[in-house]
């Protein structure tokens, strides 16, 4: 067998933009508009009655606020409300976070808490997980270092939180 690269070379010569790729100002743009959109539209914003858990945290430097509330489910977070108050990118992540949480379990919580700190720090593994959908809109936080307690305040409080439940025993699986 020889090696023959008469016929015009490799075939890894694009031949056209795919559609599906838009470019990082494009991809910026799109993630700006997320980021506003939850700011101006919060989502689960409010009181939550019932809650098994709250925290709240503040970040001085910028003047946000954010206090937590999560209810459980047995061990599945079933509503996650906040309230609170500060910059669009404290009050954006809080709403996408309240969203990202219902359905979830409490370790999952926990490793969604690691996995956003990671992203919003730059980790290019965690800037790549799809399964991170929306919250990945804040990854360029990670190029502002002052802007990055802004991001994480409510996943700061969510591991507070969560840190408070384990505190207790274990809930005992209903019977029925
Ligand atoms: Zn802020």
């Amino acid at each position: 067998m020889s090696e023959d690269a008469r016929d015009g070379g490799p075939a890894a010569a694009p031949r056209g933009v795919p559609r599906a790729a838009p470019s990082e100002a494009q991809l910026a743009a799109i993630y700006q508009e997320l980021i506003l959109d939850h700011y101006r539209r919060p989502r689960n914003k409010g009181a939550l009655a019932d809650a098994d858990a709250t925290a709240a945290r503040t970040n001085p430097l910028c003047g946000d606020e954010i206090a937590l509330a999560v209810a459980f489910d047995g061990d599945v977070v079933r509503e996650a409300r906040f309230t609170g108050r500060g910059c669009s990118i404290s009050q954006a992540s809080a709403s996408m976070l309240t969203g990202a949480l219902v359905g979830l379990t409490r370790p999952e919580a926990e490793a969604l808490v690691r996995r956003f700190t990671a992203l919003v720090h730059g980790d290019a593994e965690a800037a790549a997980d799809a399964s991170l959908g929306e919250l990945r809109a804040l990854q360029g936080v990670s190029r502002f270092p002052a802007r990055i307690r802004c991001a994480t305040l409510a996943w700061s409080a969510l591991g507070e939180a969560l840190q408070t439940l384990q505190a207790r025993p274990a809930a005992s699986g209903s019977s029925g």
